[in-house]
């Protein structure tokens, strides 16, 4: 399985667009429909359950602190 990164500035693109994405943290998919404050969500494309939604994976890098 090929696994791909999910970029800080991907995330913060999805909190400003405001729609609902979330990302998968093992394999790096995109998903719609996620609450931003979502966790461990099961992944369409890999099965895990690591999708998270965008403003939850901001929190943990502590950018939140900071208003975008
Ligand atoms: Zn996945």
């Amino acid at each position: 399985m090929k696994s791909k990164k999910v970029t800080l500035e991907q995330v913060i693109e999805a909190v400003r667009a405001d729609d609902y994405i979330g990302f998968c943290l093992v394999c790096g998919a995109e998903t719609s429909g996620v609450e931003p404050d979502a966790r461990n969500y099961g992944c369409e494309t890999c099965g895990e359950h690591e999708v998270f939604g965008a403003e939850e994976l901001l929190l943990y890098t502590g950018l939140m602190e900071r208003k975008i």
